[in-house]
């Protein structure tokens, strides 16, 4: 495999271009390296070239690297999280990507320790195979989740459909950027909602030219092992 350096220097070139292409400020976009298909020493090797943000699906691989890097990182969880497990993972994460449901939610609230920030994931594209509410239903959900105390909103979460069209990929973006503005203009207190979490590695210069303030590498960045996927 390549060195996360060179593949983060390209990765990083990448994005100061998709930024300067739309006016942007490319230190307005984070870099989460996600981790779920290499092992605790690769992931160790991100954290030692500087990268700060990394991300687990499954709370198996995420205890195990928390475990061995602890707070050296910021923990993001990206995948879709069962209910029975948020006591497993929820006090060692930093950010949960993958709020789609109210009963998570009051799952969220009774098992946190301290405020948890959250993305909203909208199925944009409503593939029937994805997780997330739809554009529609987001609004309402995020109103709803006010009753919570460990609850805060901090932003909105995508996945675009897995496509070589770059024109669908890009309106499904638009379409979170669009999304997330209208909540933040309501100026919820337990929402403030500033954030975007789009753009994977065959895509994440769509998504910072369309506003992501987080994107999410994994293949690109650190590799897939493959073996250690499983
Ligand atoms: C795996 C995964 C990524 C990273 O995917 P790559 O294509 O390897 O960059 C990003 N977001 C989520 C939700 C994922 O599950």
């Amino acid at each position: 495999m390549t060195a996360i350096v060179n593949n983060l220097k390209k990765i990083q070139q990448n994005i100061d271009i998709a930024a300067q292409k739309v006016g942007r400020q490319s230190e307005a976009v984070q870099i989460i390296a996600v981790t779920k298909q290499v092992s605790v020493t690769r992931a160790q090797e991100a954290i030692a070239t500087n990268l700060v943000n990394l991300g687990e699906n499954r709370p198996e691989g995420l205890l195990e690297k928390a475990e061995a890097i602890g707070n050296d990182a910021v923990w993001h969880y990206i995948g879709s999280l069962q209910t029975r497990k948020v006591k497993q993972v929820i006090n060692a994460i930093d950010y949960l990507h993958s709020l789609d449901r109210m009963n998570l939610a009051q799952e969220i609230e009774k098992r946190a320790i301290a405020k948890v920030k959250c993305f909203v994931q909208v199925n944009v594209a409503e593939e029937e195979a994805k997780h997330g509410l739809t554009v529609a239903s987001t609004m309402a959900f995020i109103e709803d989740l006010a009753q919570f105390e460990k609850i805060e909103v901090v932003g909105l979460m995508t996945m675009a459909p897995n496509t070589a069209d770059a024109a669908i990929i890009r309106s499904t973006f638009k379409s979170l950027k669009k999304l997330q503005q209208e909540v933040s203009e309501r100026n919820f207190k337990h929402a403030p909602c500033m954030e975007v979490s789009m753009g994977m590695s065959n895509d994440y210069e769509i998504a910072v030219e369309e506003g992501a303030t987080f994107v999410r590498i994994g293949t690109a960045l650190v590799g897939n092992e493959g073996s250690v996927a499983k």
